[in-house]
């Protein structure tokens, strides 16, 4: 099996800035990567930031925290992130891309790495078949934000080897988080079962049944559930949620899972969520105000 000491994380947005810091605070070396300059200066800074306040709640101690911050080194050379022993691609959730990132890493990787992608619901199985080497590839599913959530889903393409997934969930294991074994079907578990809700919820949003402060009241205080379903949204990415109902409603190829045009709407206005500060609440203010 293989021993993992180096992990190349492509895509540093709210989820590759996450899982970066995990690792680092695992004691893994970490390259972490994005087609953007800015990205990866944002995602240092943010995790330097979540690091501080870690410390400040005694989770870690300062000396732990510029171990971990000196392990991470950023860069945008892929021959630089393919010589790490894992690589975890946590690109914006678009196949194409995700595609394109793996097609430009793979002349730079040791035989021995292992692939994976933190992909929402793209079938791991289609994106394995196109490289050099679907035995040594699977999904590795953060949730977010990734220092708080305790699971990983790992999710077996159709050649998914055994050492390959051995391999993965002692990374899950050193980095104290559970793991759930999905199959590769779109959209797997969490988001199998979380995205229709979500769906759901814009639909009631649409439909005029509730605005958007009693539909995400109603949940929280009628379900019991930590947030609104519209708060989860804006805080997961409409433009991810969009995504992940396209891959269900074209891989399931049932009528349940069409994305409600509202949720396309929102996303063609750029309204992503907290990360472009406007979603279905406008986060440009002290407290976040509902948009519709
Ligand atoms: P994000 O929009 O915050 O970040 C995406 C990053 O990818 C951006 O920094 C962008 O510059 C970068 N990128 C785009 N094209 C690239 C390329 N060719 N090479 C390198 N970097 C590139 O998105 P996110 O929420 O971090 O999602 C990333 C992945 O994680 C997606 O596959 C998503 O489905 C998955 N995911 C998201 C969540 C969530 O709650 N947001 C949870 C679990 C998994």
């Amino acid at each position: 099996m293989a021993d993992i000491k180096s992990v190349g994380v492509i895509g540093a947005g709210q989820m590759g800035n996450g899982i970066a810091h995990v690792l680092a605070l695992a004691e893994y070396d970490v390259v972490l990567s994005d087609v953007s300059a800015d990205a990866l200066t944002r995602a240092v800074d943010t995790i330097r930031t979540n690091m501080v306040r870690q410390v400040s709640r005694g989770k870690i101690d300062e000396a732990t925290m510029d171990t971990a911050l000196g392990r991470i080194v950023t860069s945008q050379d892929m021959a630089v992130v393919g010589q790490t022993d894992l690589v975890i691609e946590s690109a914006t959730e678009r196949e194409t891309i995700k595609q394109a990132i793996f097609e430009d890493v793979q002349p730079h990787l040791k035989p021995t790495t292992i692939l994976t992608s933190n992909t929402s619901s793209i079938s791991i199985t289609r994106l394995a078949s196109r490289t050099d080497r679907p035995e040594r590839f699977m999904g590795f599913h953060f949730m977010n934000p990734v220092p708080v959530m305790p699971l990983v889903e790992l999710i077996r393409g159709i050649a998914t080897d055994q050492p390959t997934f051995d391999a993965c969930q002692t990374v899950v294991d050193k980095l104290g988080k559970t793991s759930a074994s999905a199959e590769d079907f779109p959209a797997f578990i969490v988001n199998r079962i979380l995205m229709p809700m979500i769906n759901e919820a814009v639909y009631t949003l649409y439909e005029g049944v509730g605005n958007v402060e009693s539909i995400d009241s109603a949940m929280k205080l009628g379900a019991n559930h930590p947030m609104g379903p519209l708060q989860l949204a804006d805080f997961i990415g409409l433009d991810t949620c969009l995504a992940i109902m396209n891959v269900l409603h074209d891989g399931l190829a049932d009528t349940k899972y069409r994305p409600c045009p509202l949720l396309t709407k929102y996303v063609e206005a750029g309204w992503l969520g907290r990360k472009s500060q406007r979603g279905f609440y406008d986060y440009r203010g002290d407290v976040p105000v509902p948009t519709r």
